[in-house]
């Protein structure tokens, strides 16, 4: 998608901070990250939001990536939180369905 700046960033025109990578998804540090540890984790599918996405193998993929990329490359050991923002009422900024993986402090509900 040409204007999505996660496509941009997974065909490498936009710089990013890569946490992880594999043929399904891409990881990489938030720029204005809401806790010490502030990943996104992204399909390279282009999906808009999670209202759009109906595809049980994506969705368990996504979700067993983030459970690895927090506990085994982010090693978030006290614990983690997960977030997916799902349209403007859900405060969602970038249309290209991402999991926000935030930790490394106590965080208040
Ligand atoms: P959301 O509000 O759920 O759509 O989250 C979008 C997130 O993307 C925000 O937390 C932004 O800080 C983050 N973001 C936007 N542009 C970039 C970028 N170029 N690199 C890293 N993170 C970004």
């Amino acid at each position: 998608m040409e204007d999505c700046i996660f496509c941009k960033i997974l065909d490498g025109s936009i710089p990013s901070d890569k946490v992880y990578e594999d043929d399904e998804v891409y990881a990489f540090r938030d720029i204005h990250p809401k806790a010490p540890t502030h990943v996104l984790v992204i399909p390279r599918q282009h999906v808009p939001t999670l209202s759009d996405a109906r595809d049980e193998k994506l969705l368990g993929m996504l979700m067993n990536r983030v459970r690895m990329i927090a506990d085994d490359v982010l090693k978030l050991e006290a614990g983690w939180r997960v977030v997916i923002n799902v349209r403007a009422g859900g405060g969602q900024e970038v249309y290209h369905l991402h999991v926000h993986i935030l930790g490394g402090k106590k965080l208040p509900f």
